[in-house]
């Protein structure tokens, strides 16, 4: 049979591709991948033709014809076709919108970039650092490794120079014609990147990031499918950029939560990554100092290779790690005595200090005063957070819950609530050290592109002596001067109300660290806990991140929680929040008909952050040891919504792969 029906994607809510026939009268014969216009109710839009197929489910009389046809020759190539399909499958999000996520936007306003330069490799622009001792080994090793493609988790500890491996392994590919694709987590530290690789390899390197215009994104996306770009270095949706014959993909700060859109289409790209230069028969290095867990429990169940470099390239060992114990020390805004005298020694040397705030997870947490007990729930190993009102303590994963105990259930002395103070942290630095240039960097002080900029460019001059920030500024920065990190507050860390809490703050607390002391003298880091004594806090000060690993995985494997298995997040939100907890019962009814497929469906819970824009927010978290079972009962839910209509005035969306639970 003639192919003749066009299967076209376009950017809707409907999950369905629609079909078209040919319109007789177009010029252009119909390709797979072009873009194309359509009738669409009775307006025109702009579609891709994602397949052609021979019969329709549609009947021949209600078929329409097709427009017209924008591309002489396809602008989305099969692999990225294939990507785009993956992402529709694995995320549950319809594919018209996964082409709105994946194709640039000046695309598809049916524009096309023109004059697009060709540049080739023609060697390095700068010399080669001679490869440490360490350095030479794990490259080798990488090599090795990498030659019959498969993953390759690049663990080396903070300055241990993993770019310059980086380097190695691109320039081997682009010698040999091939291309190279190099994802950085932040656009913060993209210009830092940007600069060691332009330094390598001159004007090759093509940048792509949020602040990049929309013609300049469509250029770099024709340039690199033409084969024309060798070089393309991005943050989250580079992943999509196509490539005629791409050789290598760098995920770099792999464990980084930027790599996750938290809206839309809710991807990792880390994940994209792997699942990319799989098609693309590429290399795929993902490089780390604190890997994901996710990760590593790849590496355990031998999916993935795994390379480690323990020595950094300057001989300054690790930073050394000195607690303060807030049972005996009193906090004033954020700090104690012994920590402001420890400030002020490294400013007298006119070092730069690094202050660490943990501003995400602000959950007010109940922990006693004398023996630093922490309240958690016996279900999920996760703290439990205090709703002051009505004087609960709920867990935020799975609806346990009782009234807070006046006095600490393990010793019997007073619980005091932890979680506040850190606001006015940057207020009590000015009123320690009136004359000391200090600077905020978070998400609020560096919005626009200028003033981040700015503020970067103080903090790495080194004129601002005290930073205070976000794990926005202790990400693979490099602060020549910086000789000391403090922690201000490493309870909120170690017992969040997420499982995922203690990973993500030794990730945050290594990776801080590790801004200090890189050069000549040895850092050191301060840290201000109720719990001193702390297993896991010894672990991570003795950078001892793999057994800490070893230890944590097994809690999670006890606990059911991922990577054991797979996770998704169902969350609702309405105006009423009756209706919320209506629609999220009725899916967790219909998930007790699946048994077979064995998924756990905990909740429904109200979210954590239970009002966002005065929506009252509740969800379910499915889990499945077996991911494509977890899948196929996310199909079933959605199938289930659809069919009975039982979202109306609610808004809901599927999180796969959950990062944030909030
Ligand atoms: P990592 O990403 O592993 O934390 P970097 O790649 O940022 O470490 O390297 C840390 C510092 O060491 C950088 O300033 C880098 O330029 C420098 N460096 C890396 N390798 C070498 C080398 N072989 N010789 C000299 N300096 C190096
Ligand atoms: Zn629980």
């Amino acid at each position: 049979m003639k192919k003749s029906i066009l299967n076209v994607a376009i950017p809707t809510p409907v999950k369905s591709l629609f079909d078209y026939s040919v319109n007789s009268e177009s010029k252009i014969k119909p390709q797979i991948g072009q873009r194309i216009q359509v009738p669409f109710g009775n307006k025109k839009r702009l579609g891709f033709i994602h397949d052609i197929s021979s019969s329709s489910k549609v009947s021949k009389s209600k078929l329409k014809p097709f427009l017209e046809i924008i591309d002489e020759a396809p602008i989305v190539d099969s692999e990225t076709r294939e990507l785009i399909k993956w992402c529709s499958n694995y995320y549950h999000y319809p594919i018209g919108s996964v082409y709105s996520t994946a194709v640039p936007k000046y695309l598809r306003d049916l524009k096309y970039p023109n004059n697009i330069e060709h540049k080739a490799f023609m060697g390095v622009a700068e010399e080669r650092k001679i490869l440490t001792k360490a350095q030479k080994k794990a490259l080798k090793e990488s090599e090795k490794y990498l030659k019959n493609n498969n993953v390759l988790l690049l663990n080396g500890i903070t300055g241990s120079g993993k770019t310059e491996i980086y380097m190695r392994l691109i320039e081997k590919e682009l010698e040999l014609g091939r291309q190279a694709l190099f994802l950085v987590p932040e656009i913060g530290l993209t210009p830092q990147t940007a600069n060691v690789l332009t330094a390598r390899f001159g004007d090759l390197v093509n940048i792509i990031h949020s602040g990049t215009s929309p013609k300049t994104r469509a250029a770099v996306w024709v340039a690199a499918q033409k084969g024309l770009a060798q070089l393309v270095v991005g943050t989250r949706s580079a992943v999509f950029t196509p490539f005629s014959s791409l050789g290598i993909i760098v995920v770099d700060e792999e464990h980084d939560q930027s790599y996750k859109q938290q809206n839309g289409l809710m991807y990792s790209a880390r994940d994209l990554a792997v699942v990319k230069a799989k098609k693309l028969k590429a290399k795929l290095i993902l490089g780390s100092a604190t890997p994901s867990f996710e990760s590593f429990f790849n590496v355990k169940n031998k999916k993935y290779n795994t390379v480690e470099i323990n020595k950094r390239v300057f001989s300054t060992p690790l930073p050394e790690n000195k607690i303060i114990d807030l049972r005996l020390h009193p906090i004033t805004k954020g700090l104690t005595k012994p920590l402001i005298k420890d400030i002020t020694k490294q400013l007298g040397k006119n070092k730069q200090v690094l202050i660490y705030l943990n501003r995400r997870g602000y959950a007010p947490l109940t922990m006693c005063e004398d023996c630093g007990h922490i309240e958690d729930c016996p279900r999920c190993d996760t703290s439990l957070v205090l709703h002051k009102k009505i004087n609960l303590l709920k867990c935020h994963h799975c609806a346990y819950q009782k009234t807070q105990p006046p006095l600490c259930s393990e010793c019997g002395c007073n619980n005091v609530i932890v979680g506040k103070g850190t606001q006015q942290l940057e207020e009590g630095l000015r009123d320690q050290f009136p004359n000391e240039e200090i600077l905020r960097i978070d998400r609020d002080t560096t919005r626009s592109q200028k003033k981040r900029e700015l503020a970067m460019e103080l903090a790495h001059s080194g004129e601002a002596k005290i930073l205070i920030g976000t794990q926005m500024l202790t990400k693979g920065h490099d602060f020549p001067n910086l000789s000391m990190v403090a922690i201000i507050n490493a309870d909120q860390g170690l017992f969040g109300s997420d499982f995922r809490s203690s990973e993500l703050f030794a990730q945050h607390y290594l990776q801080a660290s590790g801004r200090s002391g890189r050069r000549n003298e040895r850092g050191l880091v301060v840290v201000q806990t109720h719990n001193p004594n702390h297993p896991l806090l010894k672990k991570i000060i003795n950078n001892n991140y793999k057994s800490f690993f070893d230890d944590s995985i097994k809690e999670r494997i006890n606990h059911l929680w991922p990577p054991f298995y797979g996770a998704a997040l169902l969350r609702a939100e309405a105006t009423n929040k009756t209706k919320v907890f209506e629609f999220l019962s009725k899916i967790s009814r219909f998930g007790e008909t699946l048994k077979n497929q064995k998924t756990l469906l905990l909740g429904p819970v109200s979210s954590p952050i239970e009002r966002k824009l005065g929506k009252h927010r509740g969800q379910i978290l499915l889990l499945n040891k077996n991911r494509k079972k977890l899948h196929s009962t996310l199909n079933q839910v959605i199938l289930f919504i659809e069919k009975n209509d039982i979202n109306k005035g609610v808004r809901w969306i599927i999180d796969v792969d959950p990062i944030d639970m909030s």
